[in-house]
């Protein structure tokens, strides 16, 4: 990791991609979340690589809702678990949430792996092992879930899910958050709430706003979570895009 200086022009940048490197010579990242990766640095490019109001919005609408829930659970994959292990321990601990390890590619050596990496930085509960239940009409592994941790959520945070899983958690009547960073997949689309947001910028955000809700009458929570748009923010963020692209090499 030392290899890149701090001088060069795109550090964050180059040291995400060393993290999921590292991440996936540990098993922990599964070869296609480097694939996933490069496509969300694509439109990361596309907003300015920084937090655009429309995120910030959603960010902030997304704390109210995991606040209001019953029983929020964020679910974290390989990539989350490399980019943001602490930030997404520091964000349960304060809604107060539970974290479950939940993986398109699962095998029982990297969801072990995982839950320990998730461990080592402080997570004291990680469901995702047991294995006990299924999210109805998803084949294979990738629908297996704890049935006392995302099968009994009233509210999932799902940073960097797959458009299907999205909508079969929304079929069980699930509130889904999602955080993509391509405002145009099937998740960003289908999510009640989509950040547009690196989810390393994303996952503090969120905390940052529940800090400052956390203490506000649920009406007003509510009040917040009764008048967000999803498709009204996803056709704003479209247009920012737009609009940036066609100004950005003028004077
Ligand atoms: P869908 O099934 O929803 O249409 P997809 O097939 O693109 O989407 P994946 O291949 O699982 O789904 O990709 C995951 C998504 O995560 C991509 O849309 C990508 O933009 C996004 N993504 C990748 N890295 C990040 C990141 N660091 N922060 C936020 N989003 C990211």
């Amino acid at each position: 990791m030392n290899k890149i200086p701090k001088t060069h022009p795109r550090y964050f940048s180059l040291m995400i991609r060393e993290k999921l490197s590292r991440g996936m010579k540990k098993g922990l990242v599964h070869e296609t979340g480097l694939i996933a990766h490069g496509r969300g640095e694509a439109f990361d490019y596309l907003i300015g690589e920084k937090t655009i109001s429309y995120a910030e919005e959603a960010e902030k609408t997304a704390a109210a809702v995991l606040l209001h829930a019953e029983k929020p659970v964020i679910s974290v994959n390989g990539n989350v678990a490399v980019l943001v292990p602490e930030e997404c321990i520091s964000l349960a601990r304060c809604i107060p949430a539970e974290i479950e390890v939940n993986l398109f590619h699962r095998t029982i050596e990297r969801m072990k792996k995982i839950v320990k990496e998730l461990e080592t930085y402080g997570a004291k509960k990680v469901y995702g092992l047991k294995g006990d239940a299924r999210i109805p009409g998803l084949d294979h592994d990738r629908g297996i879930c704890d049935r006392e941790g995302i099968f009994s959520a009233d509210v999932v945070l799902v940073p960097l899910e797959d458009g299907d899983r999205c909508q079969a958690l929304k079929n069980m009547g699930k509130t889904v958050i999602a955080i993509d960073l391509n405002p145009l997949s099937r998740t960003a689309r289908t999510a009640d709430i989509t950040v547009v947001d690196n989810v390393v910028r994303a996952i503090p955000n969120i905390e940052k706003w529940v800090k400052t809700l956390k203490n506000m009458d649920d009406s007003v929570l509510m009040d917040m979570i009764e008048s967000w748009e999803n498709n009204e923010m996803l056709k704003n963020v479209l247009s920012f895009v737009s609009k940036r692209l066609e100004t950005l090499y003028d004077d």
